[in-house]
């Protein structure tokens, strides 16, 4: 595969506000456009109502309608916050399989939910305290998985106008959806709703919840913390990562991995101020089996295959993608790199890949660079906002029991390819001066592992040959990776150092 982002080339950044018109305004005509962006609205092109309401507003602003007349300037604005949610809904109901299929360029879902929050905020500067515009301010917050501040714009709109049908049905819709009644002051009459243990009586008397874990209601037992910012015990957030990618309380969407360090001055703290209830969890905790947590669902960005050990730069575009990107660095930095096979279906094995580093641009896009750490064969997969998500079962190779024949003729071919590598690896490098491309092979391919790492180093040799062929074969990675024989993956690639050895430069493509 290509070093640089595969076949992604970056398509013209889409334009949201329309191209400002040099040409003199003509006298502002809000119905007309109104009605144009209301049909666009009733048509699901909320893109377009974007353009006609942005439109609307600059007029509304150079001819000075916003001072004299902000109850109109504020409806505009409430539209547009409207079209910004709708869009946002939009980008992240799309199936993932239909934007792997070709790539979608649209803004962040994000970053139109921010737009949606912020209209209704300066909606409500033009008239504080109006109630639809809390309603708006409320659904874009949603749409941000700030659902403890949306709660609050809701309420505050029902302090104004308590009958508020809408604001009533979204405020239920909320707490129906499990997303707010987690608050610190509700949690132990959920978790008697939910028929979780109820907890013990406190060995000493005056102690507040604080202390609380929420999904088991006892004492913090080596609290973990969120990047939400929620604290549970360790293991309580383990087991619920097995069912679920959200948080417990606040359910914002976590790529974490089930193993959070445990939050080391709060665990002595509790300690400090509880210690005999601290010790009897701990005792408790030793004395329950330690559960086989499954591996922690990682997200998988569809491109293409990338081997253990390979580092590759990718350019993040697309809305999807930056959700998943945002939402790994602040969890693991985990993200699965899969592809897909000629039928469209997902391959049978991926690679779990770390963020090595991150670059924000402005316009919202990610540089990324990534390197390759485990296979996985994706076993559950389902869909989070328009990307898949996996749960990874990893495989390694089998390694032949020690003294045996197929041990050694596994040492004996390792040794050969080993040998074969050096000396291929050294053409690269003269060939390299003058190639860059070369050079940025090599580079890629990362420092040789140590000899007696059999699988490793067959991976290693794949690096610094694969991406020569991969126009040529493109199978040829996946049949490497879905190997779990080190001699049968050695003996291939050692076939393919022999044939590119052979060739001149003149022959190579690359060359
Ligand atoms: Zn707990
Ligand atoms: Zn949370």
């Amino acid at each position: 595969m290509s070093s640089e982002a595969g076949a992604l080339t970056e398509p013209p950044a889409p334009q949201l506000q329309q191209e400002v018109t040099e040409s003199q305004p003509a006298p502002l005509d809000l119905g007309s456009i109104n009605d144009d962006s209301e049909a666009y609205m009733q048509t699901g092109q909320f893109d377009k109502a974007v353009n006609a309401l942005s439109e609307l507003l600059r007029r509304s602003d150079v001819e000075g309608c916003a001072a004299a007349s902000p109850a109109c300037h504020c409806s505009l604005l409430l539209a547009r916050s409207a079209a910004y949610a709708r869009l946002s809904e939009q980008l992240r109901s799309i199936p993932a399989a239909q934007s792997e299929h070709s790539a979608i360029c649209a803004p962040d879902p994000c970053q139109l939910a921010a737009l949606a929050t912020q209209d209704a905020e300066a909606a409500l500067r033009l008239q504080p305290g109006c109630p639809v515009a809390l309603l708006h301010k409320g659904n874009g917050l949603c749409l941000q998985e700030q659902y403890r501040e949306a709660e609050a714009a809701y309420r505050a709109g029902l302090l104004a106008q308590p009958t508020h049908a809408q604001l009533l049905q979204r405020l239920r819709e909320l707490q129906e959806s499990g997303q707010i009644c987690r608050a610190a002051s509700d949690v132990s009459d959920v978790s008697a709703t939910r028929g979780t243990v109820r907890k013990a009586p406190r060995l000493d008397e005056e102690q507040d919840d604080d202390m609380d874990c929420s999904i088991c209601s006892r004492l913090l037992y080596e609290p973990v913390t969120t990047p939400c910012g929620h604290t549970f015990c360790r293991s309580c957030f383990a087991r619920s990562m097995d069912h679920s990618s959200r948080c417990p309380l606040c359910r914002t969407v976590l790529h974490v991995g089930s193993q959070l360090p445990v939050t080391r001055t709060l665990a002595t703290l509790l300690e400090k101020c509880h210690p005999e209830e601290y010790k009897a969890r701990r005792e408790e905790e030793q004395l329950a089996a330690p559960s086989e947590t499954a591996a922690c669902p990682l997200p998988l960005f569809v491109m293409s295959l990338l081997l253990p050990g390979q580092t590759v730069a990718l350019n993040i575009f697309e809305p999807r993608y930056r959700l998943l990107c945002r939402r790994a660095m602040s969890g693991n930095r985990r993200l699965g790199m899969a592809a897909l096979d000629h039928n469209h279906e997902l391959c049978e094995v991926a690679c779990e890949a770390e963020i090595t580093e991150c670059h924000p641009q402005v316009d919202g896009r990610f540089y990324i660079e990534v390197v390759g750490r485990r296979r996985f064969k994706p076993t559950e997969v389902w869909e989070q906002d328009g990307y898949r998500v996996a749960r990874p079962e990893y495989v390694t190779d089998e390694v032949p029991a020690a003294d045996t024949e197929e041990a050694e003729a596994l040492q004996a071919v390792a040794a050969e390819v080993e040998g074969l590598a050096d000396a291929w690896l050294q053409r690269l490098r003269t060939l390299s001066r003058g190639h860059r491309g070369i050079a940025d092979l090599v580079l890629r391919a990362g420092a040789k592992p140590a000899s007696h790492d059999v699988e490793a180093l067959s991976f290693w040799v794949a690096r610094l040959v694969c991406p020569l062929l991969d126009r040529g074969e493109p199978g040829l990675v996946r049949k490497l990776m879905l190997m779990r024989c080190t001699q049968e993956r050695l003996q291939t690639v050692k076939e393919v150092l022999q044939q590119l050895s052979r060739c001149q430069p003149s022959q190579c493509s690359i060359m």
